[in-house]
């Protein structure tokens, strides 16, 4: 049988169904992940651009490589992969997303319980008095300021987003574990799995025996486990799945 069929099969009989998603579900929206070949590590290094001390040291760096970010991501759409994650929701086969992306396109697509491990880019703090901003108002700052910062209190002002060094919020983590623990079904999608501690939670299938299917351009540390891997692209993948599944 075919790998898009197993999945669909898979599917079919399920209706926890929780997915693990990484920044590989959007680079058909265009934007890019960190490692793959094109991604930005290539010409950022993480330690310098993305940690939570450098942030603090160098915000220039960050801001540089983030507004980057935010223009692809503000013209960015959701793709094949996240309508289907959608459309699983609709049937009442999917319940929840986990994800690490920062890039709001689950909830563009239409989920509505996403987890999002590492904080979202639509907001941002002012470190010094706490103060909200949303994205829209950082991005205008940005037309005339390398480095936005606030206006109440001049403090550096940060996106809501988990850098390097920091670590997820407790209770998006906890609701996450909590999820993954009543699954029926795990789909991971997109993710190297190698940035922690947010890999670790997908990893708990291995005790709970939960199936698994794996989307992915390359393998995973977490192949062995699954019930089905396919590789390739997540937005010509995902399609083809929903295909197979109403042919069953
Ligand atoms: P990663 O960059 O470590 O891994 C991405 C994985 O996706 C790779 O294994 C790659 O082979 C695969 N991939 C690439 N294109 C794909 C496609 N079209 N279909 C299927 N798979 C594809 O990403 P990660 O595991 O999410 O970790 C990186 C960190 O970067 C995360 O913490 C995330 O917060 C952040 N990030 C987020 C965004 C975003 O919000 N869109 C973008 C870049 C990085």
């Amino acid at each position: 049988m075919d790998l898009h069929k197993q999945a669909a099969n898979l599917i079919k009989t399920k209706s926890n169904i929780v997915a693990f998603t990484g920044a590989g579900i959007s680079v058909e929206s265009g934007i890019p992940d960190f490692r793959s070949s094109g991604g930005l590590w290539e010409r950022f290094d993480p330690n310098e651009y993305a940690e939570y001390s450098a942030f603090l040291k160098w915000p220039e760096k960050f801001w540089t490589m983030h507004s980057e970010l935010a223009e692809l991501v503000s013209s960015a759409e959701p793709n094949p992969a996240h309508q289907a994650l959608a459309t699983l929701e609709s049937m009442g086969k999917l319940t929840t997303i986990i994800t690490q992306n920062i890039d709001f396109l689950h909830q563009r697509a239409g989920n509505s319980r996403v987890l999002e491990l590492h904080g979202t880019g639509e907001t941002a703090t002012c470190l010094s008095c706490q103060k909200q901003y949303e994205r829209i108002t950082v991005e205008k700052m940005l037309k005339s300021v390398i480095v936005p910062r606030c206006p109440d209190c001049n403090g550096l002002i940060k996106p809501n987003v988990v850098l390097f060094s920091e670590l997820p919020p407790q209770d998006v983590f906890e609701e996450a574990k909590r999820a993954l623990l009543g699954a029926d079904l795990v789909i991971i999608i997109g993710s190297s799995l190698s940035v922690y501690p947010a890999a670790a939670l997908p990893s708990l299938v291995i005790y709970t025996k939960t199936p698994v299917i794996i989307v992915n351009e390359e393998p995973t540390s977490l192949d062995y486990y699954a019930d089905v891997v396919i590789n390739g692209k997540a937005g010509e993948i995902f399609p083809l799945i929903i295909k197979a599944m109403s042919e069953l």
